[in-house]
């Protein structure tokens, strides 16, 4: 029924996420955020009647919904990985704007406020221990940064694996909660490390957990998927007058691999018959998760602050064009 419920809404949805303001002296630019998904933004610098866009999406988190929220309306997504069904689920948007808090949340302190990574793991727990009766599952998690595109992991085909596997990647199998925790926060340590050496990478870089979830039920029957969670790069526009060399790059790839993205989803969602997932490093290691059966969700994440509102329309129109709504 989950599912049945679920291809009802087609297989990509857009939920949009607002991070609440930390200054209180700056305008907010957000106007409206409707129960259905709808959103109206303010130009700051425009009178209320022609500064005003609209757009609609499936959900729209205000900047008080919790991760506990947010996770709820992702939930059935994630049980139907345990039914055999592969998913997706990226985190789009500036620098700053709330990605890794969804993606991750803090991974150092306490417990609170951890996130999707964490909930949706422990659910695929949940689950597992609930029906070891019928199904026998493994579950083996994988963390890759992509950078640049020239990302020194090579991306293979194997015949083994569904589709695309990284050969030198570690893969771990992961038993409860707890070892998903240390496995995330090895994951991050990296990622900080690489940052101070260059800079600021963790927002240059997309950083995918890749979930593979096995099972075989007592007459033998096998099911296998995977669960990508993407914590995707900054998607700020860099002024070319104002950087070269490395960061002119960084950049470059950035804008062409979230481009291919959008272009591959787009191009899956009105069915065309030709998907190009060969043109970034990123659609090609997503691709046996994105299109054919599999779902697919996109977080756009958008911070309230005037001084954001030309990134906070360029992300929303994003959204919107990879929407099906
Ligand atoms: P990004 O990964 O998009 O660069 P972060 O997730 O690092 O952005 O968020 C930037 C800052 O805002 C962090 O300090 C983060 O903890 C905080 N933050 C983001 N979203 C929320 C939220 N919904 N509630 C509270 N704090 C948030
Ligand atoms: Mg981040």
């Amino acid at each position: 029924l989950y599912n049945m419920v679920q291809d009802l809404k087609g297989n990509i949805r857009v939920y949009c996420r607002i991070r609440p303001s930390f200054r209180a002296e700056t305008k907010n630019v957000i106007d409206f955020v409707g129960d259905d998904g709808s959103l109206v933004i303010l130009d700051p610098l425009r009178p209320q009647k022609e500064g005003k866009k609209v757009f609609q999406f499936n959900r729209v988190f205000s900047l008080t919904a919790t991760q506990d929220e947010v996770f709820k309306d992702t939930q059935p997504l994630i049980r139907s990985v345990m039914d055999g069904f592969n998913v997706c689920i990226f985190a789009y948007g500036q620098t700053g704007s709330g990605k890794t808090h969804t993606m991750s949340g803090p991974l150092s302190g306490s417990m609170k406020d951890l996130g999707i990574n964490y909930l949706a793991l422990n659910y695929l727990f949940q689950l597992s221990n609930g029906r070891k009766d019928i199904i026998n599952y493994g579950i083996h998690v994988q963390m890759v940064e992509i950078y640049n595109e020239q990302h020194k992991l090579e991306i293979r085909s194997s015949a083994s694996e569904n589709g695309l596997c990284l050969p030198d990647a570690t893969l771990r199998a992961v038993k409860s909660p707890t070892d998903v925790l240390n496995l995330m926060k090895l994951g991050e340590m990296n990622r900080v490390v690489s940052s101070t050496a260059i800079n600021n990478r963790s927002s240059r870089s997309h950083s995918v957990v890749t979930v593979h979830v096995h099972g075989k039920d007592i007459s033998g029957n096998t099911l296998r998927s995977c669960l990508h969670l993407v914590d995707l790069a900054g998607s700020e526009r860099v002024d070319k007058s104002e950087v070269t060399g490395d960061r002119l790059k960084e950049a470059q790839y950035i804008n062409k691999s979230l481009s291919c993205l959008g272009d591959v989803i787009t191009a899956l969602a009105q069915k065309n018959s030709h998907i190009p997932y060969r043109n970034s490093k990123l659609t090609l290691l997503l691709q046996d998760s994105l299109g054919g059966h599999a779902k697919t969700l996109m977080f756009a994440h958008v911070s309230p602050e005037e001084d954001s509102f030309g990134e906070t329309v360029s992300t929303l129109k994003f959204a919107q064009r990879v929407s099906t709504v």
